[in-house]
């Protein structure tokens, strides 16, 4: 069960309907994220909802049987849309592109990206500046230090940033940079990370784990919700399946699952999700089709010369293709 506190609720009105809430056998936690506040039931008693609806202090009261509550669609009218301030938003009714390098290299290369995207009317960039690699001889990013040089250009752009936060430490030195938190497919279940990022007034972009379930990914961002923060998206960026074709196998099945099953934006990877840069524009396409809200994917100026992922990396031409395509596709299922 979810209820929606009124924002005026008095302590006592709390106390009350908590005590109402733990008589029926529920376990209850109080979530405050940004705008709401709420209370959590967890518990299997069979209620009538009017017996609490009546309560002071109670906007609205709503039974919810997923085992997940706060990201469920069963409770919220409408989907969330994430705003990143300056007309840039993640979710319903407008495909949001997320386009950049794997790992943010250099002033120059951040110049020549942003460019790219300004002339693209790309509105958010994506760059890694720490890189969980899978050797630790691999190039692991420029650190905080990347990323000061990349939000100078970027705010002078207008273009938003995402970028991967890999531990607690990391989110209080990235905070000021950031405008969308990504938690990679390595650390999906850092429960500690998610906890803490649960604390911070900026989006946070959960990918699913490289062998995980969606149920699981839905999970993940409920740690979050549930700890304070509800300016979410997920991501879906393939899993690893015994196909080795590929680098992952893109799960398009999950994104109309998940929107079948929360209220939070859904976005894909197709960079990630197949790792063959020839095949990132069919899946890009197949996904917006499946219902993406939005799509993040890798582009360099030399994918060949790229410090990282440069198998799966578009130039900027084909970048350019892709981004007209993905409009074009987008238009068309709405317009159906
Ligand atoms: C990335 O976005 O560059 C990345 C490392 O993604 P993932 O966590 O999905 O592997
Ligand atoms: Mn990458």
């Amino acid at each position: 069960m979810i209820i929606q506190f009124n924002s005026a609720i008095s302590a006592p009105e709390k106390e009350q309907i908590a005590q109402a809430v733990a008589k029926l056998g529920y376990k209850t936690t109080e979530v405050t994220t940004q705008g709401n506040h709420y209370l959590v039931g967890i518990g299997k008693q069979e209620f009538d909802l009017r017996t609490l609806g009546h309560m002071p202090g109670i906007k609205d009261i709503h039974r919810v049987s997923d085992d997940y509550k706060l990201v469920s669609r069963k409770w919220k009218v409408g989907r969330s849309q994430m705003d990143l301030g300056d007309g840039v938003t993640i979710g319903e009714g407008k495909l949001a592109i997320m386009a950049g390098p794997c790992s943010i290299e250099s002033e120059q290369q951040v110049a020549l990206t942003l460019q790219h995207l300004k002339d693209n009317d790309v509105r958010i960039m994506r760059g890694g500046v720490f890189k969980p690699r899978s050797s630790p001889y691999a190039f692991r990013g420029m650190g905080v230090d990347g990323l000061k040089l990349w939000y100078k250009q970027a705010k002078e752009a207008g273009i938003k940033i995402v970028t991967e936060v890999m531990q607690v430490s990391q989110i209080a030195e990235m905070y000021d940079y950031v405008d969308v938190f990504q938690v990679g497919a390595r650390n999906t279940q850092n429960f500690n990370l998610l906890d803490e990022l649960g604390k911070v007034d900026k989006a946070v972009m959960i990918k699913r784990g490289i062998s995980g379930t969606i149920e699981e990914l839905l999970y993940s961002a409920e740690y979050v919700f549930s700890a304070g923060n509800e300016k979410l998206i997920l991501c879906e960026r393939g899993i690893r399946t015994y196909e080795k074709a590929s680098r992952n196998t893109m799960d398009i099945n999950a994104i109309p699952i998940l929107k079948e099953k929360t209220h939070l934006p859904v976005v894909a990877d197709p960079s990630h999700g197949i790792g063959i840069r020839e095949f990132v524009e069919p899946v890009a396409l197949a996904a917006v089709m499946a219902g993406a809200d939005g799509i993040i994917y890798e582009t360099h100026q030399q994918p060949e010369k790229a410090a990282s992922d440069g198998q799966q990396t578009l130039d900027f031409a084909e970048s350019a293709l892709l981004i007209q395509k993905l409009k074009k596709a987008y238009e068309f299922l709405h317009a159906l």
